[in-house]
């Protein structure tokens, strides 16, 4: 079995990749400091998986605690989930970031170096592309200056891996995941307030938070509210098990590649509202308020070139995603 470290995978992207891992016969080692994840998500991720993956606490910003890891375990490959995401929380603190994504990024590959590791999987964002002029964004779009810090340490984070051909890299750049694994035993866990739209839209819809405000009904979209691509988190995680093998076994391929994952649809925020209502037979109180600072009016994917290279398509609809959010939401309720 191949030895993958997945950092960051007690998050929520990480864990339902570790499980993916684990289901395509990898053996996933879970390097994760904790700080935006619990170790509640290991029992999840066992009850899943029929066994408990491998996990170690660590930082990966500290060097010894990564040789001990790569000492450990006959590493082949590592995807690198570990990062701080929240772009408001970026613009207050912008040296925590860049220590935490940079800093980290670069011990990381440091110490693959020191290993002979040269498989590496990116997680980037769409949110490189910024305000793009022309949709869906193809991976030749141009890289605008970031809006902000995070995006910042994701442009700089995919230099880096292109400035160096050791690295065999292949970056990926998500779109919106939201949603959670089928059986509710794994999900998002936004600690406080959420920034992002899925975890409030089911949080309100719980009751445990005031109504949700719409930022902005007043873009250039058919129903006046920003628009993205939306995809189901299982389909991303599902992407890096592709990835794993396209670094493995792609005879042609170069250094360094960049797919966009999305579902090449374009979903408002009321589309997804009101989807979310449908679904699950449930209304979510809301409000229309001011347009937040940073949002672009619009922004999804061309998702092609995963499919054509990758063998990579998101395959679930925006009712899949809407429904298993809600059933991970409940379940998080009844805890
Ligand atoms: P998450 O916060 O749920 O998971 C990140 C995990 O990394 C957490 O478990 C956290 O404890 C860990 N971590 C952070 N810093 C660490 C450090 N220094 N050492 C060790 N572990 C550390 O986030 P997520 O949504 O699963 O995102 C995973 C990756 O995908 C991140 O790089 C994020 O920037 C990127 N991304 C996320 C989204 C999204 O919408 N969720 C979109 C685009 C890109
Ligand atoms: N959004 C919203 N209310 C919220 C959170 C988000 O209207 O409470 C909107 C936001 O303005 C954006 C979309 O939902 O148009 C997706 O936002 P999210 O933060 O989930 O993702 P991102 O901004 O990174 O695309």
């Amino acid at each position: 079995m191949q030895h993958v470290l997945v950092t960051g995978g007690m998050g929520f992207i990480g864990s339902h990749t570790v499980v993916c891992l684990m289901e395509a016969g990898f053996e996933p080692v879970i390097f994760d400091n904790l700080c935006n994840s619990d170790t509640k998500v290991l029992e999840g991720i066992a009850r899943i998986a029929g066994r408990s993956p491998i996990f170690i606490q660590g930082d990966v910003t500290d060097s010894a605690q990564l040789d001990s890891v790569f000492e450990a375990y006959p590493i082949r490959s590592a995807i690198h989930f570990a990062a701080l995401k929240a772009v408001g929380e970026s613009v207050s603190q912008p040296l925590r970031y860049y220590r935490n994504n940079i800093g980290g990024l670069l011990e990381l590959l440091a110490a693959m170096q020191r290993h002979s590791v040269q498989n590496i999987v990116f997680s980037s964002s769409a949110t490189v592309y910024g305000e793009a002029e022309k949709m869906p964004v193809t991976e030749d779009t141009p890289l605008p200056p970031a809006l902000s810090p995070y995006g910042s340490t994701k442009q700089m984070g995919e230099r880096i891996l292109q400035d160096d051909p050791y690295f065999q890299t292949v970056c990926l750049r998500y779109f919106n995941p939201i949603g959670a694994h089928p059986s509710g035993l794994i999900g998002e866990l936004p600690l406080g307030i959420p920034n992002n739209l899925a975890p409030y839209v089911t949080q309100a819809a719980a009751g445990l938070r005031e109504a949700l405000t719409v930022f902005g009904d007043d873009y250039p979209t058919p129903d006046g509210t920003a628009v993205r691509d939306y995809l189901h988190v299982m389909d991303l995680a599902e992407a890096h098990v592709a990835a794993l093998r396209f670094l493995d076994e792609a005879t042609e391929r170069s250094a360094f590649e960049v797919f966009n994952l999305g579902t090449g649809r374009a979903v408002s925020v009321k589309e997804l509202l009101h989807a979310f209502e449908r679904v699950n037979g449930i209304p979510v109180p809301h409000r229309i308020g001011a347009r937040r600072q940073g949002d672009v009016t619009e922004l999804w994917a061309n998702p092609s070139l995963a499919e054509q290279r990758l063998g990579w398509k998101a395959e679930r609809s925006l009712d899949d995603m809407l429904r298993d959010a809600w059933n991970w939401q409940l379940r998080l309720v009844n805890q």
